[in-house]
């Protein structure tokens, strides 16, 4: 007999060249059948929602009865092995008081059976099973070579349950439920029909150094081109009137000018004269311009490069007199538009009430069309991988935008699940905007103060539109992980001046460079084993004392006139931290007065983030003006789960009781001493986990503009006092689990079953 970990690795070695799931599965009964020289080696799949056992695959039984044997828990042998989760090992199972015989698999020829669960993390997922023909039980070696194997295959088992595996063995559909992910381009939930745009042409596919014709006509087409190109544009346009806010129309300002760019449309006409084809002379100038913008360090302006590309292909397009033939395009109620660097102007074609959402290859989140999307109030997942356009065609797909998913050929029961969510968002959605002005008052007249967690510059009029009460948390990394190497203090002084003019007088809470852990900087390597537990936060800071100096500079210069700057400090775990940060506050103040500048000092706070600060409370309010509780790795580092940590995800959760516990203790600690906090973790983002906070007494919070009206919404929903009863509940409650239950049916009970998914972890 082979060694298990023989045959492990000869499967694994394998499985890199497979194309789909169930090869995986078929490839592990194949081996594990003849490295035990079994006759019959099958893999049953537990379905947790049917209770039963699915035969997903089998070498050795008939291949017809794949996905069609399914037996409940603790019926046949296969059952026994998976309700006692314990190996079975007869010689003969007909004499089995469990045996239940199957015709459709030909198995009344077996006589042994060897059947071994597997499972993952605690919980049953499978049960691996070898068959023989003679009436003897398998060895204590065969026993011990199918419980490795059990356990080993468990994680990729896990994965495939985790992608419908189930389904399509029951729909006999391949590529069933197709999930890609890309960026976060615009939130809401959509399901509809995938329509391609019907333009077909892309620059990508033109030969840069292809000849050109008569010269005159290359040039009279390119004229026609731009003129026609010109005219989709003002169309375009004039379909958003009246519906898009003034911010979305001046984006075709943009598009027109670069059509209008004389130097642009010269370079073209040169490359003509000089007896390239129209089309490449376009690809060539649209090139060169495009890559002078990809380089730049400013996202907003890499993010230009798209549009000159866009502009490229309306072009070309029309040079295919593309623009015709569109007369006729048609779209289904629900659109969901799909496609290789959808441009506005492939957003406005389709009519406002049946565009239901945009998938984008290629495109990058702070691109035109996420910008159009978010303002048409339309979901839109951008940079996604390469699709098969044929396959896809008149999909129906499901468009998660706060997940940055699309998953196509939906299974019905996904389908029925994502309509149920989108419809109650949309209900949602249609109370939402009324407030934007009102206050986060709940309905028993408490009043909230709501602010937004921002770190890019577009990120600003979301939520000063959706009206932020300020910035909570400034997240100062992100422009810092842009840039080539660090930033100048002039530059960093422009980009914070920039927020604290938007917001003033409304306050400004700028963190300090937090990098480390997973927030590299790309032109400062960090190379550690534990980078959670290394060098991160204002431990970083403070040992690069320059750098910290310049970014204290930078803030202080643009508080000047405006007195609104609160600086937090992230990553705190000694209140001697805080004591080393004074003093070079202190030493900053001291020089930009000895400069002339009459910088104001600002509110100093500190994050809790780590656990050490639970017994240090004191000390850090004396040290402190205000605290900021960063619930995201609060919770990763009091429950000691890695946040980004797929197999230990069900275990990262804020509403673990233990976690509650702490963040109660410390909103007490805060009332008592009367120091101010918030909150500003993605827990005050969860609608479920708010109301509690709500009910322990948080009266800040921030959370990011997506989600500051839902946020609101709770805060005007829930009563205090309901929120209040439902933390004395908690209080009493001994799992997660029975929490979210509870927390959950009251967000139903008051209509807000809609925001069950917008955050919250562990329920991806
Ligand atoms: C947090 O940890 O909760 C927090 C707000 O900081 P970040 O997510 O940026 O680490
Ligand atoms: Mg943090």
């Amino acid at each position: 007999m082979q060694a298990p970990l023989q045959t492990l690795r000869s499967i694994f070695q394998e499985a890199a060249d497979l194309r789909s799931p169930r090869e995986l599965l078929e490839l592990i009964v194949g081996r594990v059948r003849d490295a035990l020289e079994a006759e019959v080696c099958s893999i049953y799949l537990y379905s947790e929602e049917q209770k039963e056992l699915v035969l997903a695959a089998t070498c050795g039984l008939r291949e017809r009865s794949i996905g069609r044997v399914r037996l409940p828990l603790g019926e046949g042998l296969v059952g026994h092995v998976a309700e006692h989760m314990h190996l079975l090992n007869v010689a003969d199972a007909a004499s089995h008081p469990d045996f239940h015989f199957f015709p459709e698999t030909g198995e009344d020829r077996f006589k042994s059976f060897l059947g071994v669960p597997i499972v993952h993390f605690r919980k049953l997922i499978g049960v691996i099973v070898v068959q023989g023909v003679n009436p003897t039980a398998f060895s204590e070696a065969a026993e011990a070579f199918l419980i490795t194997i059990a356990a080993q295959i468990s994680g990729a088992i896990k994965h495939l349950l985790d992608n419908d595996i189930l389904q399509e063995l029951q729909y006999g559909i391949t590529n069933l439920n197709l999930k890609v992910t890309g960026l976060k381009g615009a939130p809401g939930i959509a399901v509809g029909q995938v329509v391609w745009p019907r333009r077909e042409s892309d620059l990508d596919t033109v030969d840069e150094n292809q000849a050109g014709g008569i010269v005159e006509e290359e040039l009279q087409a390119f004229r026609q081109a731009l003129q026609a190109a010109r005219q989709t544009l003002k169309e375009s346009k004039q379909q958003l009137e009246g519906s898009a806010p003034k911010d979305v129309l001046a984006l075709f300002k943009v598009y027109k000018m670069i059509l209008s760019d004389q130097n642009w449309v010269n370079e073209v006409a040169g490359h003509i004269t000089a007896g390239l084809s129209a089309a490449a002379a376009v690809k060539r100038t649209v090139e060169s311009h495009a890559r002078i913008f990809e380089q730049m360090d400013d996202p907003y302006l890499r993010a230009k490069s798209e549009d000159i590309r866009h502009i490229g292909n309306m072009v070309y397009s029309a040079l295919n007199g593309e623009a015709q033939d569109r007369a006729d395009e048609t779209f289904p109620e629900r659109t969901v538009l799909v496609g290789k660097n959808l441009s506005i102007a492939d957003l406005t074609r389709c009519p406002q009430d049946k565009l239901a959402a945009v998938v984008c290859i290629g495109g990058s989140a702070l691109s035109h069309v996420a910008v159009l999307a978010s303002a048409l109030g339309i979901p839109a997942v951008m940079g996604v991988p390469e699709l098969k356009r044929r396959e896809l065609q008149n999909d129906w797909v499901v468009v998660d935008g706060y997940r940055a998913q699309a998953i196509f050929n939906a299974s019905p029961e996904l389908l029925k699940e994502y309509r149920r969510l989108e419809r109650s968002e949309r209900r949602l959605i249609q109370g939402l905007d009324a407030l934007r002005d009102k206050p986060a008052e709940t309905p028993d007249g408490v009043r909230l103060t709501v602010m937004a967690n921002t770190g890019l510059l577009a990120d600003i009029s979301p939520g000063l539109e959706r009206g932020a009460e300020g910035v909570g948390l400034y997240r100062s990394e992100i422009p810092f992980m842009m840039h080539a190497s660090f930033p100048s203090e002039e530059e960093q002084m422009q980009i914070y001046q920039h927020v604290l003019e938007a917001y003033a007088p409304r306050p400004v809470h700028i963190r300090t460079l937090d990098v480390g852990g997973d927030k590299p900087l790309p032109y400062y390597e960090i190379n550690e084993d534990n980078p959670f537990l290394g060098w991160r936060g204002i431990r970083f800071t403070l040992d690069n004392a320059a750098v910290f100096m310049t970014q204290i500079r930078a803030m202080l210069r643009a508080n000047v006139g405006l007195g609104n700057l609160a600086i937090m400090l992230p990553m705190v775990s000694d209140w001697r931290e805080v004591d080393a940060f004074r003093k070079l506050l202190n030493d900053a103040l001291k020089q930009l007065h000895a400069e002339g500048l009459d910088v104001p000092e600002p509110s100093v706070g500190v994050m809790l983030e780590v656990p050490a600060v639970m017994t240090c409370l004191d000390e850090l309010a004396e040290r402190a003006d205000f605290f900021s509780l960063g619930t995201n790795d609060f919770t990763q580092y009091w429950l000691a789960v890695d946040r980004n940590n797929p197999r230990v995800a069900d275990l990262y959760d804020w509403l673990a009781p233990s976690v509650l516990r702490a963040i109660a203790q410390i909103v007490a600690f805060c009332a008592n001493r009367r120091i101010p906090l918030s909150v500003c973790g993605e827990m005050a983002a969860d609608p479920a986990a708010l109301m509690l906070l709500m009910g322990m007494g948080v009266n800040k919070i921030s959370v990011s503009a997506a989600n500051l009206l839902k946020a609101k919404w709770v805060i005007r929903t829930i009563p205090m006092e309901r929120a209040r009863s439902l933390w004395r509940k908690t209080r009493q409650m001994q799992s997660a689990e029975d929490i979210h239950a509870m927390l959950d049916a009251t967000l139903v009970e008051y209509g807000l079953d809609g925001l069950t998914r917008a955050g919250g972890p562990g329920r991806t």
